[in-house]
Order: structure tokens, then C-alpha cells, then sequence
């Protein structure tokens, strides 16, 4: 049987994070990670990071390519009627955002702990937590090749997405769930074509919302909003470069030059809470208490607040025996994440095109737009969530 002081299921952005984040202060853990290292390494997600998850990757150590090949970003473009508004970060609330991918965060993530010694079990799949009210909790896997075993500790930090298994360790009632789904999807590609513009634009347009995103100086993000049960299949590269470029027309439209295609996938558009994030010594972070539909670019963000809050708390467990901190864990989090969701669903309904809205309802969402990139109260408070709400 493995021992370790916190046991991690999950290596995406929450279990990495917090196992580095305890390793700086000396507590030990063992992170179970499903997939092989090739997987999580590939797997194309997020690039968004806010102020402060750039900060703190820097600061455990993290943040070295990052910084050296990372975008900064002043401000973000929203695009409606045909034109562009920029909306200033760096003026209004005098903080940016780091463009760098997901994938790249967990390359980095995943060597620093390698070479540091830390405990990273890939193709190791937990499948049920035990005594979690009891003082030495179990986690059970198996791994690809057959073979199990179970992982015994003080506590464990359930970081294992949205589909994990450490959720349905808890008894059912023990929980409250709350949940919104959008009537739309996301249908994104990864392109080898430099950014038609150095800032992200978000496009409100009759024929639906569309994004122009970037990975680096020569790969594009691109999103379209799409129906839920979209095929990505009847969409001929041809198509989607087609409809791109209808929803971005208008006075000065950025030009999205057609690549090669690396990647392509649709993405619900989902909203999730689980409360409270906590049951006796399980503590789920990240996706795994939590979704937002991706137009804040909050998910991976989230994840790594949340595990900051979780490794002071139980910093503070094991210098000085006290439990405050674990026990305000689940509404220290949940503050945060209602604020991320409520910015979430904000950016959401006012850019997409919803086929249920009469057209009243059309307006109202064009005189949001025209209000929020005119008003300098407006904009500051788009800009103040967007590059991230103080971790604090
Ligand atoms: C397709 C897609 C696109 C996205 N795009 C964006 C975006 O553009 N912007 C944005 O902000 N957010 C986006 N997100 C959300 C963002 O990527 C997540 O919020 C973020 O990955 C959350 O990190 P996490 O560590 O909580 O969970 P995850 O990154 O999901 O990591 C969980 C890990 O646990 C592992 N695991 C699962 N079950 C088990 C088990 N039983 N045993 C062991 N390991 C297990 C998984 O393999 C995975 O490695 C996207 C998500 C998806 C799915």
C-alpha cells in the first residue's frame, strides 16, 4: 500500500498545482493521474491566464517558459454592429493577461515536480475513496496494465475533473448541485495561421458569436458558435474559414488568413457548482466542484485558486494543528467561483446569439454591448474580472 500525507487524484492544473504548492512547504503527495503523460500533455484546452495564476505559476517555479513564451495581453477587442471596441485592461485596472496554453502550463507543471522528485503515477486510475470520515482515508486504482493497489493518507484532494470519480465518493445527499446549460456549443479549431489581431476579439453577430484566440505568433484559437448536437463532420474546412469571415465583416475586419488544421472539437456550454466542495477529509477542487462556460476563460483559472486556498489550509493543519482554515475551504472557494459564474453567464448571454430571443431582447443585448465598451465604469468592471478578481 502507497502512503503519503495528501493523497491527489488528477493531473490537469488543480492536482499539479497543489502538489507543488505543498511540496514548497515540506508536505508530501502523491498525485494518480489516469491518462499517460503523453495525454495530458497534449491536451489542447484553456490559454487563458489571469494576473494571478501567471504570478503564482512563477512563483512555485513554474513560470519560466511561460514568461519567455507566453503572450501578454493589454486588453481584449469585443466586436458587435460591425466594428471593434477595445476594452483596456492595462488602462482601466492596470493589470493584463498571459496567453499560453493549457497543455503547456501541464508540460511545465508536470517537469518541475518530475525534477524535484515528486510522486506523479500516470495510467493509474482511481476507482472508489474509502474512509473519508475515519483519520486515514483510502483511494483505490488500477492501473493499464492491470494491476491495483490503493493509496492510504490523511487527506485527499479530489482534482480529478468534471467525469472524476472522487464526487461520487460522497453520499448523495450530502450535496447540492446547481447547474445552467446554455442552448449552443462552442466548435473550435487549432490553426496554423499566425493571429489575425494581437488581442482577442469577441464577435456578437446575427449569424452567431464567434472568437479569434491564439496559441503563439504562428497558431490560431478559433470559435464558432455552433448547435449543441453539431457535427463537426459536415464542416469542410473550407465552411468554417467561410463562416468565420462572414461573422468578423465590417469596417475594419481582421483578416483570418486559412491554415492548416490541427485540431477541431466542439465544447458544451455548461455552468456547474457542487456545494459544498468539501465531505469530511475529501476536498474536491477545480472541475471537478465546478464548470463555467468557457467565454470568461475562468475554468483553469478557478482550478488554481481553489488549490491555493486548499494548500494554506492544510499548510496550517500540519504546522499547527488547526482545522479553521480546512473548514472554511468549501465557502472560501465557493465566493469566488459564484463571482466566476456569475461572469461567466454574463459574457455568455450578452455575446452569443440566442434563437429564443424576440427582438426586444435582440436590442437589450446590443445596448448592453454599446453600454459596456462606452461607459468607463462598465468597461473597468468587464476588465477587473477578466484579468482576474485578487486571490485574496
Ligand atoms: C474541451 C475543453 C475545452 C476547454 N476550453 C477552455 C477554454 O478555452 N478556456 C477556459 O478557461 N477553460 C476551458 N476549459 C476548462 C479548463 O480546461 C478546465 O477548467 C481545467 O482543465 C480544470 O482543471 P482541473 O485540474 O480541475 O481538471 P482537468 O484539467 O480536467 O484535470 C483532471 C485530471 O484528472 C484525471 N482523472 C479523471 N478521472 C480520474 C480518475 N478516476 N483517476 C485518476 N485521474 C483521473 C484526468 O485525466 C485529468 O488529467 C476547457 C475544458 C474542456 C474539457
Amino acid at each position: 500500500m502507497l502512503r503519503t500525507q495528501v493523497g491527489i487524484v488528477g493531473a490537469g492544473p488543480a492536482g499539479l498545482v497543489l502538489s507543488q504548492l505543498l511540496a514548497r512547504e515540506g508536505i508530501e503527495s502523491i498525485v494518480l493521474e489516469a491518462r499517460d503523460r503523453a495525454y495530458v500533455e497534449g491536451r489542447v484546452r484553456a490559454g487563458v491566464l489571469e494576473h494571478g495564476t501567471a504570478d503564482l505559476l512563477e512563483a512555485i517555479g513554474a513560470g519560466q517558459r511561460m514568461r519567455a513564451q507566453g503572450l501578454v495581453h493589454r486588453g481584449i477587442e469585443l466586436r458587435f454592429g460591425g466594428q471593434s471596441h477595445r476594452i483596456d485592461f492595462a488602462e482601466l485596472v492596470g493589470k493584463s493577461i498571459t496567453v499560453y496554453g493549457q497543455q503547456e502550463v501541464i508540460k511545465d507543471l508536470i517537469a518541475v515536480r518530475l525534477q524535484q522528485g515528486g510522486a506523479i503515477h500516470f495510467d493509474t486510475e482511481a476507482y472508489a475513496v474509502d474512509g473519508l470520515d475515519t483519520a486515514r482515508p483510502v483511494v483505490r486504482y488500477r492501473k493499464a496494465d492491470g494491476s491495483g493497489g490503493e493509496l492510504a493518507c490523511d487527506f485527499v484532494a479530489g482534482c480529478d475533473g468534471f467525469h472524476g470519480t472522487c464526487r461520487n465518493a460522497v453520499p448523495p445527499n450530502q450535496l447540492a448541485f446547481f447547474e445552467r446549460t446554455f442552448p449552443f456549443s462552442w466548435f473550435g479549431i487549432l490553426a496554423e495561421t499566425p493571429p489575425a489581431s494581437q488581442e482577442l476579439i469577441y464577435t456578437n453577430h446575427e449569424r452567431g458569436f464567434a472568437l479569434i484566440s491564439m496559441r503563439s505568433p504562428s497558431v490560431s484559437r478559433l470559435y464558432l458558435q455552433c448547435a449543441v448536437d453539431e457535427d463537426p463532420g459536415a464542416w469542410p474546412d473550407q465552411r468554417y474559414w467561410e463562416e468565420l469571415a462572414a461573422r468578423l465583416a465590417g469596417y475594419d475586419a481582421p483578416e483570418v488568413k486559412p491554415g492548416r488544421v490541427l485540431a477541431r472539437g466542439v465544447t458544451g456550454m455548461r455552468a456547474f457548482v457542487v456545494a459544498p466542495m468539501r465531505y469530511e477529509r475529501l476536498f474536491l477542487a477545480g472541475d471537478a466542484a465546478h464548470i463555467v462556460p468557457p467565454t470568461g476563460a475562468k475554468g483553469m483559472n478557478l482550478a488554481v485558486a481553489d488549490v491555493l486556498v486548499l494548500s494554506r489550509a492544510l499548510v496550517a493543519f500540519y504546522t499547527s494543528r488547526r482545522l479553521d482554515l480546512l473548514d472554511a475551504y468549501s465557502d472560501t472557494c465557493l465566493r469566488r467561483v459564484w463571482k466566476a459564474q456569475r461572469f461567466s453567464s454574463w459574457m455568455t448571454s450578452m455575446l452569443h446569439r440566442f434563437d429564443a430571443h424576440t427582438p426586444f431582447e435582440r436590442r437589450l443585448q446590443l445596448a448592453e454591448l454599446d453600454y459596456v465598451t462606452s461607459s468607463r465604469a462598465a468597461s473597468q468592471a468587464l476588465a477587473e474580472n477578466y484579468v482576474g478578481l485578487p486571490l485574496d
